[in-house]
């Protein structure tokens, strides 16, 4: 909860600080109201959200004075109302063994460094745990992969870079099986400047992964990074049509006036959230919970 908070803390003061010099000494009427709406769209929580939000805090309230306190109490109910249907954990359900999570993201978003951290969590709870590096395009992500799975002690399958993603990933799925191991967790390219060919290579990982195992992957989990904002919602909406997303990493959210995008994704897609990432620490993965991130998003 302290992480969460100072974490968010810049995304907070601009609401915060937005909140009390809006009404502080002003009444609520058509005027505030609309400023309210300018606050909550500044702040990436969305045109539609915003304007809703904007709007039950009007209600019942209009043109008396209103504390700032007050406003904020409001504001962060009604996040927490778009936020709760969404917060869902990763469950590693025991039935499908090994269960296979594929992570997918853009370069750069935290998907490799969650992976290390989701190894961590899994290898404290006793799990074995095998790493499949399916980003042969970079010799650095394959390098990043093998120094988590030495910390953690975690497996990893990996080949040269440029090897075909799918036959790393093939190749792990059979090594998971023969060790009896809990997870594999399948790391993948994030080149979206290039989508049909990302497209062709998350399909051919899918298909050869479903030869061994007709019911994987058991969940696609992609990585956005906070401080792209709106940004946001275009991968979303990219990887979706790419690969089947079942559930969101929302990473680096500490540091970021941007936090407020995770309720405009909420709103917009209604895909389950289901760990946050405030920092670059190994314990730096948490779960996602409707109330605390509402609270800690109005500051
Ligand atoms: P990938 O290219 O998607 O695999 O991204 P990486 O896992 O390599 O992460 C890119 C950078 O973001 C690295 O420097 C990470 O340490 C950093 N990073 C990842 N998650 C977080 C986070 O939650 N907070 C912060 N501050 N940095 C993070």
């Amino acid at each position: 909860w302290k992480r969460l908070t100072q974490g968010l803390t810049r995304t907070a003061s601009n609401l915060s600080t937005g909140i009390t010099d809006l009404f502080t000494k002003r009444k609520l009427d058509a005027t505030t109201i609309e400023d309210l709406e300018d606050v909550l769209i500044r702040a990436d929580l969305g045109v539609e959200t915003s304007a809703r939000i904007a709007e039950v805090v009007g209600k019942g309230r209009y043109d008396k004075e209103i504390e700032p306190e007050e406003v904020r109490g409001l504001v962060a109910a009604e996040i927490e109302k778009v936020l709760a249907p969404v917060a869902m954990p990763l469950v590693f359900e025991s039935y499908a063994k090994p269960f296979v999570l594929l992570m997918v993201g853009v370069n750069g978003s935290g998907k490799t460094t969650t992976i290390g951290k989701l190894a961590s969590v899994l290898r404290a709870q006793r799990k074995k745990v095998v790493l499949a590096a399916g980003d042969t395009f970079r010799a650095a992500a394959t390098e990043q992969l093998k120094v988590w799975a030495e910390r953690t002690g975690a497996a990893l399958v990996s080949r040269a870079p440029g090897a075909d993603a799918a036959g790393v990933a093939f190749d792990a799925l059979a090594q998971a099986k023969a060790d009896d191991a809990d997870v594999l967790i399948i790391d993948t390219a994030g080149r979206l400047q290039n989508r049909a060919e990302l497209m062709a290579e998350l399909e051919k990982i899918v298909r050869v992964v479903r030869k061994q195992d007709p019911t994987a992957p058991h969940a696609v989990v992609l990585t956005l990074d906070a401080t792209v904002g709106q940004n946001a919602l275009s991968q979303v909406e990219a990887f979706q049509r790419v690969a089947g997303v079942t559930g969101l990493v929302m990473t680096k959210l500490d540091g970021t006036a941007r936090g407020g995008i995770l309720v405009a994704l909420a709103a917009k897609f209604g895909l389950p959230v289901h760990l946050i990432g405030v920092g670059e620490g190994i314990d730096d993965l948490q779960p996602f919970a409707a109330r605390d991130f509402a609270r800690a998003v109005v500051g």
